[in-house]
């Protein structure tokens, strides 16, 4: 089996849909590659994170409408003792149908059933805010930079993912001569910015400039407590006014954060909408300075 013939069939390997001889050959392939069992332990570790973050969502959902539900009842007729028969027996009949709903929705993914053993019955604060709809996602972003979040979204899977471009990446110190002079140094300054925050717990494993649906990226891969992150950066065009870092697009369960700085767009792609944007923001600063220099050079 070739890397090319793994990255096929990764997914049916993780979902344990393959025939018995192509298992043992995925198996032969991993103890020799280890690119492969690389690329196998971060998606592995993506479809874990997706299901859990379902899980989450859909309790939380449930939960919230439901505990409030019950504890109104538990309190107007658990009189007395305060975990007398009655109540337990409310509430143990509400735990278990928090279970089925829960357990109702997850079997929905079939890939998921193993994750049943986390199921929780905590009921959180009727007050709860709703975790569907957060407020980065009203910001307005420019039509020019959601596009190139597309083409950084593809290449963060095709390049930093499963290697798997048309053409092979560059160094940015020839892409600063051959493409564009801003490719120069984009390394060093994003490595800069991030240790700052991040300390130890982030690491640049790669830096490049690679060639993706006809859109040139400089390119740097990092990876931050065990998972990728790819940071990117494309000419756009006319981005408006600067605008600040914000969620741009999710797509195949990743998310991308973007802002503009002189003509050019900055994209975070990570597993987690959150750290897209925490990680646009704190590079933010630097990134402007290097494009402003780099372009004034020209
Ligand atoms: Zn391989
Ligand atoms: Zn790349």
């Amino acid at each position: 089996m070739t890397c090319r013939e793994f990255s096929d069939i990764i997914d049916s390997y993780l979902s344990g849909e393959l025939l018995v001889e192509t298992n043992h050959s995925v198996i032969r392939h991993l103890e020799q590659c280890r690119d492969c069992r690389e690329i196998l332990a971060v998606r592995r570790a993506i479809r874990e994170r997706l299901s859990s973050a379902v899980r989450n969502t859909e309790e939380s959902i449930i939960d919230s409408s439901f505990a409030a539900r019950l504890r109104s009842d538990l309190r107007s007729k658990a009189v007395g003792p305060r975990f007398g028969p009655f109540a337990w027996q409310l509430f143990l009949t509400g735990a278990a149908c928090v279970i089925m709903i829960t357990l109702g929705s997850v079997l929905l993914l079939s890939d998921y059933g193993p994750m049943l053993t986390g199921v929780s019955v905590n009921l959180p604060e009727p007050a709860m805010t709703n975790p569907v709809t957060p407020d980065t996602m009203t910001k307005i972003v420019p039509a020019v930079l959601e596009e190139a979040a597309e083409d950084a979204i593809d290449d963060h899977f095709k390049c930093a993912l499963f290697h798997d471009l048309p053409e092979r990446p560059i160094s940015l110190e020839a892409a600063s001569i051959t493409v564009d002079p801003v490719n120069e140094g984009f390394d060093k300054v994003v490595s800069e910015a991030i240790v700052a925050h991040l300390g130890k717990s982030a690491k640049v494993i790669a830096a490049h400039h690679c060639l993706i649906n006809g859109r040139h990226f400089a390119h740097v891969v990092l990876l931050v407590n065990e998972k990728l992150v790819s940071i990117l950066l494309t000419k756009v065009g006319d981005v408006g006014q600067q605008n600040d870092a914000a969620l741009c697009t999710k797509k195949n369960e990743v998310a991308a954060a973007c802002f503009g700085s002189n003509g050019y767009g900055i994209f975070v792609v990570s597993e987690t909408e959150g750290e897209s944007v925490n990680v646009a923001k704190w590079i933010g600063p630097a990134i402007r300075s290097h494009v402003s220099k780099r372009r004034s050079n020209v």
